[in-house]
């Protein structure tokens, strides 16, 4: 479970995250929307300490992360992320970058990281480019290298900030079906995507943020039925 409690973040004077309460239960899938600059990705990534809130809590299955202790470091070994530019290490190959947190935070021997990563390379239909580097690959390619290297964590939560927007129109459709895929395995997911197809067949609960606020909280069938704000209106206007 993840749960925000009174989270406020700031850029210098820019308010970027407004007091944001949000509870997500255990295996909820959850679509974050909204403007850009309406503070997804400072949502998110508060979600894994790559931001820290100046207020408020954070906690991962009940550790606060945003304390330095024990629990929270355990608590973010659950957390998985995958970026919207891949973030794969370029001078390493795919397998590499599959096995490198494994082995140096997960405890597992080379042979037993090797053998996990390939399994989830397959999952996502790439095991046959393991022995190549990131810039040899497709950018679809690339990503679903980055959602397995997630995967080899195995993390019970799944984070995703816009895994699509940097990838041609030919290449969304792969990564859609297979995060569509992983979102009937049980973990949490939270994902920051545009994609409404998605969001409606994948999603427990969609969010839709403006202005460093979360202003609708609803079931995929209400948000789209009908939206309650002017402004997820305006939002779904432009890009259905
Ligand atoms: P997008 O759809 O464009 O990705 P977003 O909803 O993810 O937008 P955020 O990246 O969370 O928005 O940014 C929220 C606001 O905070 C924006 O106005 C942005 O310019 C600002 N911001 C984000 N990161 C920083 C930073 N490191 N320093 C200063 N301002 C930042
Ligand atoms: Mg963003």
């Amino acid at each position: 479970a993840v749960s925000l409690r009174q989270v406020d973040k700031y850029y210098g004077a820019y308010h970027a995250l407004r007091s944001i309460d949000l509870e997500i239960a255990p295996r909820e899938r959850i679509v974050i929307c909204g403007p850009s600059g309406s503070g997804k990705s400072t949502l998110i990534r508060c979600m894994n300490r790559l931001e820290v809130p100046d207020s408020g809590a954070v906690l991962i299955e009940g550790a606060k992360i945003t304390d330095a202790s024990r629990e929270a470091v355990a608590a973010l070994r659950a957390v998985g992320m995958v970026f919207q530019q891949f973030n794969l290490f370029p001078h390493k190959t795919v397998l590499e970058n599959c096995t490198l947190a494994p082995v140096l935070l997960g405890g597992l021997s080379l042979p037993e990281a090797e053998a996990r990563a390939i399994s989830y390379l397959d999952k996502v239909r790439i095991g046959d480019q393991a022995g190549k580097y990131p810039g040899q690959l497709s950018g679809g390619q690339q990503q679903r290298a980055a959602i397995a290297r997630a995967l080899a964590m195995e993390p019970r939560i799944l984070l995703f900030d816009e895994p699509t927007s940097a990838l041609d129109p030919e290449m969304i459709k792969e990564v859609l079906d297979v995060m569509t895929a992983l979102a009937g395995e049980g973990r949490t997911m939270v994902c920051v995507t545009h994609e409404m197809g998605f969001a409606r067949e994948a999603a427990d609960r969609i969010l839709f943020m403006d202005q460093g606020r979360i202003i609708e909280d609803a079931s995929p069938a209400d948000f789209f039925a009908a939206p309650k704000s002017e402004r997820a209106r305006t939002f779904l206007d432009q890009i259905l």
